[in-house]
């Protein structure tokens, strides 16, 4: 198949209109190339599109319309075709939709915007005024450099007509300047550390796995301090000598402030970002630069991986274990299994760090899958905290109070010391639940089949599902008793008023994502935190990812058991994960730390093992009960959700799809349910859910297409389908 397409032939484009097939059209004057982004009529619209192959023209030729126009960007690569193609198969979303992941930036057509940009010119003003001496004396100091009108006028303190009036006489020039510089280059040499033996190891590894210039995936494995980030880095570096782009993701994006300025002084510059907090301009730029190769190195979240590299060499995916990785809205996928496939298909190597590696992960390092590199210790002299049981069976609390005697004792002994103390509580909010004395009645969420939960800092209640607010009630809704309602059971914001009570001379901080009005503020507080703003932390998982308290010697966790509750198969690896990340927040630096976990099931297996830290023996158990029961990693899923703000309608075609399952069981495969989704109500939205349950082998996708394709939806009812679903 030839790649370029001339005047008047067919070609097939793909939009990113949610239609399920290709459309023809004629290539435009000047021809275009295969994967070329153009511009095409639809009806009375022009779209965005991608010409994706030969048209088929099995139609009045004379009738299909021409291309309107090449966008003034880099074709999309072959790679990044099948990239879309798999993902979409993958994940069993029209290829439209991943098309639409892939373009996201807004703007994605225009020329190159211009801008105006000034620099020193040769003439003399015929008259020096002050202000105009101001103005000529900043561009001499900067030898040569150009800038705008605002920051030149910024910089002289003086208005934008001086400078206008200096152009008028040629002491300056005014020049169109593209806005789409490029970025910096990166120095793979500047500022590496030197490396202990593991690590040396670990990146000597990398490296050669890089230089086969062959897909791979390593996992990373060592606890949180252990210096991972650094023997990543070196690959990374290893990936820029080589003249290939690096792709870095990371969870919690809002939060990298940290994490970029590492990367700046690592390499000197910072790289390209990627992700929700970033202008639009700025995206808009970074789409552009990883199009034309002169972004080398991208930080981003999850929907960075769509971005249209040139020569995409490495993927880390940082705490790869972590949840936020699946995308639960729009097109469901898990970004590290997007960054495997899209890895295999470029010959590319992925790394996938964590602490506490998720199952899969592991299951795969088993199979000989992925190479395994571990850092066995922390970096330099910081040692991993030890792990205490605190057996609440016998604490002796008051009512409405979570903190035990013995964790008090020890916050006690940190504020003495002049160290930190973390007190983890993985719930937002002030209680969880509201109910009336006089009634019984539970505060719910109109909308959702959920407890409005008190946030006594916004003065609202709040819905955890779809974040509707309401102000605080004084009379019960059901019974209109005044006074009698009444908060249960902790939030971060309670224990922030417990620990105030317990401690009145200690400066406390909470941390937790409903305070801040912005990421910007987020960071700063978490930074004037860590530099010892504060003597006691309360915070929600927030505090779990990645942050540095080198102060922090002490972590209290009020409810470890908190995870274990439900059916879910995942609750375990889940609650072992979060456990040892939080843990792993004490003693980073000089002094050694400890972790506290309160508890009522102390002898649960699952608390037992993260007491212990046999992170080896607790995988093996779990592969083990996750092999019997025949579910991923070992045998595959899907999660069928039926939603529609009729109940009946939900029920009945679940009941219909459950017992018309004829393509799925010639796979072997089996359905459960239909059964309340583990979210009932939503936004006014019944939802059920159908499990499927199939042989790692099978063709799953294909089965689910099929099966599925049998039903009628009525009007309001939307099937979505969940490969991998996260709880089961
Ligand atoms: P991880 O990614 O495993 O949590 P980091 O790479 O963040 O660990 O390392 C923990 C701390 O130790 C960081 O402050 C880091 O700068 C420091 N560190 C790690 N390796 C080295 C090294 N080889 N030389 C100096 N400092 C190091
Ligand atoms: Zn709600």
């Amino acid at each position: 198949m030839s790649d370029f397409f001339h005047h008047g032939d067919l070609v097939a484009v793909l939009t990113t209109q949610p239609l399920d097939r290709l459309l023809d059209y004629k290539a435009p004057e000047g021809g275009c190339h295969l994967g070329a982004f153009v511009e095409v009529p639809l009806g009375p619209r022009k779209v965005l599109g991608v010409i994706w192959g030969p048209g088929v023209g099995d139609y009045d030729r004379a009738k299909i319309r021409p291309v309107f126009r090449v966008l003034d960007v880099a074709p999309m690569r072959e790679e990044m075709r099948s990239f879309l193609t798999r993902a979409a198969e993958y994940t069993l979303t029209p290829l439209s939709a991943m098309l639409r992941l892939g373009t996201r930036s807004p703007g994605l057509g225009d020329p190159p915007a211009m801008r105006k940009i000034y620099r020193l010119g040769a003439a003399e003003p015929d008259r020096m005024t002050k202000a105009r001496q101001k103005v000529l004396t900043v561009l001499r100091d900067y030898g040569g450099l150009s800038f705008t009108l605002r920051e030149l006028a910024e910089m002289a303190d003086v208005g934008t007509s001086v400078i206008k009036g200096l152009v008028g006489q040629n002491a300056i020039l005014e020049q169109e300047a593209p806005r789409d510089s490029p970025y910096p280059a990166l120095d793979p040499d500047y500022g590496g550390k030197t490396l202990s033996p593991d690590q040396t190891a670990g990146a000597e590894a990398l490296r050669a796995a890089l230089r086969s210039d062959a897909y791979g995936t390593t996992l990373l494995k060592g606890v949180t301090g252990s210096g991972k980030t650094e023997v990543y880095l070196e690959a990374v570096a290893e990936c820029l000598r080589m003249g290939r782009q690096a792709l870095v993701l990371l969870p919690e994006i809002a939060l990298s402030g940290e994490f970029i300025t590492r990367v700046e002084a690592r390499f000197g510059m910072r790289p390209a970002e990627w992700h929700s907090g970033v202008t639009m301009t700025e995206r808009r730029r970074c789409w552009r630069m990883v199009g034309q190769g002169d972004a080398q190195l991208v930080v981003g979240a999850r929907s960075a991986l769509f971005l249209p590299y040139q020569n995409l060499g490495l993927i880390v995916v940082d705490e790869e274990h972590d949840t936020s990785y699946k995308q639960e809205d729009g097109v469901l996928y898990n970004a590290r299994d997007m960054a495997v496939l899209r890895a295999a298909i470029n010959g590319a190597q992925v790394v996938l760090a964590s602490a506490t590696p998720s199952l899969e992960s592991w299951a795969n390092v088993e199979a000989g899958k992925y190479q395994r590199i571990t850092l066995t210790s922390r970096f330099g002299a910081a040692v991993m905290p030890t792990m205490t049981a605190i057996d609440m069976r016998v604490e002796n609390i008051p009512n409405n109070t979570w903190i035990s005697p013995t964790l008090r004792n020890a916050m006690r002994d940190r504020i003495g010391r002049g160290e930190q103390s973390l007190i983890f509580l993985n719930r937002r909010g002030y209680a969880p639940i509201t109910i009336c004395r006089a009634c019984g009645h539970q505060i719910g969420c109109a909308q959702c089949d959920a407890r409005m939960v008190e946030h006594r800092f916004l003065k609202r209640l709040m819905c955890h599902q779809c974040g509707e607010t309401t102000p605080l009630p004084t009379v019960c809704p059901k019974c209109e008793a005044a006074d009698r309602l009444s908060a249960v059971g902790p939030g971060v914001e309670r224990m922030g008023e417990e620990v105030e009570t317990l401690f009145p001379d200690a400066r406390i901080a909470v941390l937790s994502s409903d305070l801040y009005g912005s990421a910007r503020a987020m960071k700063a507080h978490i930074a004037e935190i860590a530099e010892g703003g504060a003597d006691i932390i309360i915070g929600t998982q927030l505090v779990a990812k990645g942050h540095n308290f080198p102060l922090l010697t002490l972590v209290g966790v009020i409810d470890a058991d908190l995870g274990l509750q439900g059916s879910d198969l995942r609750a375990a690896e889940r609650t072992f994960q979060l456990m040892r990340q939080v843990a792993g927040r004490a003693g980073r630096a000089q002094t050694p730390g400890e972790a506290m976990l309160q508890t009522y099931q102390p002898e649960h297996p699952v608390i037992r093992a993260i007491l212990a830290g046999d992170e080896e023996s607790f995988w093996a158990a779990e592969a083990a009960e996750r092999k019997a029961a025949g579910v991923p990693p070992y045998g595959r899923m899907a999660g069928i959700i039926l939603s529609s703000p009729n109940v009946q309608d939900v029920f009945d075609l679940g009941a219909d799809m459950a017992r018309r399952d004829g393509p799925l069981r010639q796979i072997g495969a089996q359905v459960f349910g239909p059964a309340p989704a583990p979210i009932a109500r939503v936004r006014g939205r019944h939802r059920v859910r159908l499990l499927v349950k199939a042989d790692k082998a099978a063709p799953l996708q294909k089965a689910l297409a099929q099966w599925a394709g049998q039903f009628r939806l009525p009007t309001n009812l939307r099937l979505s389908i969940d490969i991998d679903p996260q709880s089961f």
